[in-house]
């Protein structure tokens, strides 16, 4: 990347670096269990909910708990249960409809990412009745009090529960776009590991590299905060004492109850510091070949690590001592290069591919302008690299 290419890259970068401290940031609060939250919608005074997930997570019997104490205690429960994988504009408007129908008061988000977005947008409607999605999307257009609004994921992995985004595709065009303001983050994040334990082991691991794709990019870019920092040293300190077992044992709850807390945290760490190329990359693949998000960070991670080189050092030593791999006295190139491997074999244990075979060729140009754009000049990057320069991940990615 050339020298007024950079110099513009950085400017932007701190231009939203020094706006951290004055942006309404803030985490959700934190419930253990679902059975807490009458309580606090009792608090809240709110006597009418709207509970947005899909049918798969409903069928499978997991939100029936919930529905069960949220009637036996007297609230008037409606529940949409059609969310897909992508929330579409039309899914947003008829859970709006029943939400207003039904004089709600609240909104839960009740699923992966998909269900917890949906809830969000819903709330972006009702705070902006005179707005339609397509005009709320991208940054800082809602700008006025959503519903009190309650997340519960039920993977760990994609930090929906903290961040200021919902993700939407318009059913129509394909155009898929993200409301992004703070009134989106939800009130509460409910982190009950029951929600997790049917989870097949090939969602837990490829979730749970996600939210360490989303600790390390937050920690090793150029716009941590010291509160940052330490959120992801934690989440990837419990990743690595986590995932694992999660994965070879889904009943294990005290380790599915970590790797919600690291998802959690993965989160609120990057919802400020934001993340990097892997995530760039991650998204044109996953956009040219419909993979899933997780597994494909998962695959693209040591790369993207390995592309930065001996900039990132000095913080892929710290990751290193969080995951248990060095201590300060190890040797700081070592201990990096102990972190990369450890990735390596952490996605072999979980049975994640250290190649993306779908990846052709003649893709590889307009794929990585794709990432390029994605990523300039908004990722705070630790090393600029231009879509010339990004060519090198997606082939060092692909097995040709
Ligand atoms: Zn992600």
């Amino acid at each position: 990347m050339n020298i007024a290419e950079q110099v513009f890259c950085r400017v932007f970068q701190f231009g939203f670096k020094v706006a951290i401290p004055i942006l309404p940031y803030r985490n959700p609060e934190i419930l253990n269990a679902v059975d807490e939250i009458p309580k606090i919608l009792k608090e809240k005074q709110v006597n009418s909910v709207l509970l947005v997930t899909d049918e798969s997570i409903r069928s499978l019997g997991i939100t029936s708990h919930l529905e069960d104490i949220l009637e036996d205690q007297g609230f008037d429960l409606t529940v949409y249960d059609k969310v897909q994988a992508n929330p579409t504009v039309k899914q947003v408007e008829e859970a709006r409809k029943m939400y207003l129908e039904n004089d709600c008061k609240a909104l839960i988000g009740f699923g992966g990412g998909s269900s917890m977005d949906c809830a969000k947008a819903v709330g972006a409607l009702i705070a902006r009745p005179d707005q339609n999605l397509e005009q709320l999307g991208g940054i800082l257009k809602v700008w006025k009090k959503t519903p009190f609004t309650i997340a519960i994921p039920t993977t760990a992995g994609t930090g929906s529960e903290t961040t200021v985004a919902a993700v939407i595709v318009d059913q129509d065009t394909r155009h898929k776009y993200a409301v992004m303001d703070f009134p989106l983050i939800p009130d509460y994040a409910v982190l009950d590991p029951e929600t997790t334990r049917t989870l097949p082991p090939s969602v837990t691991a490829g979730t749970g590299m996600d939210a360490l794709t989303h600790a390390v990019e937050a920690y090793i870019g150029n716009s941590t905060t010291k509160q940052t920092r330490r959120e992801s040293l934690r989440a990837v300190r419990l990743i690595f004492r986590n995932l694992e077992r999660a994965y070879r044992n889904g009943d294990d709850m005290k380790a599915r109850r970590n790797m919600l807390r690291a998802s959690y945290l993965a989160g609120c760490a990057f919802t400020v510091s934001y993340v990097g190329y892997a995530h760039a990359v991650a998204h044109t693949l996953g956009g040219k070949y419909n993979l899933a998000h997780g597994t494909t960070c998962a695959t693209v991670l040591p790369y993207a690590l390995e592309a930065y080189g001996a900039k990132i050092y000095p913080q892929l030593k710290a990751l290193s001592i969080a995951a248990g791999l060095s201590d300060m006295e190890t040797d700081e190139a070592y201990a990096a290069r102990q972190f990369i491997a450890a990735v390596k074999e952490l996605n072999e244990k979980l049975g994640i591919p250290d190649k993306i075979p779908e990846i052709k060729r003649e893709d590889i140009g307009l794929l990585a302008k794709q990432a390029a754009k994605e990523g300039n000049p908004v990722y705070p990057v630790p090393v600029l690299m231009n879509a010339r320069e990004l060519k090198r991940l997606f082939y060092d990615v692909a097995d040709l």
